[in-house]
């Protein structure tokens, strides 16, 4: 059972990976699987239900929950390296996009000068547009 938990655990690793700027729900996830040819046994919706909340625990996915009736979305972050600077979520395109660990701790620096507030920098995300989605913006006007 452990490693059959395993393999489906690596199988929707290895999805995610394909994807890496793409912030997926789980119906998205299991459909996407089961077009992809690389994934011949894609997990069923529900084994990925169960799996996904141990990938965000273990920070190698990063989710996103929904807003008002919209489903949670997970995307694929760095891991380890992943707990020392914040997330930038672009809201035009769902990219998710990683500030360099140095402005994180910039950033960091201040709250706590400015507030002796201590930055969760592994779960701190900002929403906002990204460049080109801002530019896209920009262009519209
Ligand atoms: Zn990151
Ligand atoms: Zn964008």
């Amino acid at each position: 059972m452990a490693t059959y938990n395993t393999q489906q655990k690596k199988e929707l690793m290895d999805f995610l990976k394909k994807h890496p700027e793409r912030a997926y729900t789980i119906d998205d996830i299991a459909e996407g699987m089961k077009t992809d040819p690389d994934f011949a046994n894609p997990p069923g919706k529900s084994t990925i239900y169960r799996l996904m909340p141990g990938l965000a625990e273990e920070n190698l996915v990063k989710c996103f929950s929904g807003g008002r009736g919209t489903k949670a979305s997970y995307q694929i972050i760095g891991g380890e390296s992943c707990h020392f600077h914040i997330h930038l979520k672009c809201t035009g395109c769902g990219r998710l996009l990683h500030m360099s660990d140095e402005d994180s701790r910039f950033i960091a620096d201040s709250l706590m000068r400015a507030d002796g507030f201590r930055l969760d920098m592994g779960r701190a995300t900002l929403f906002g547009l990204c460049r080109s989605c801002a530019e896209k913006k920009e262009h519209r006007i």
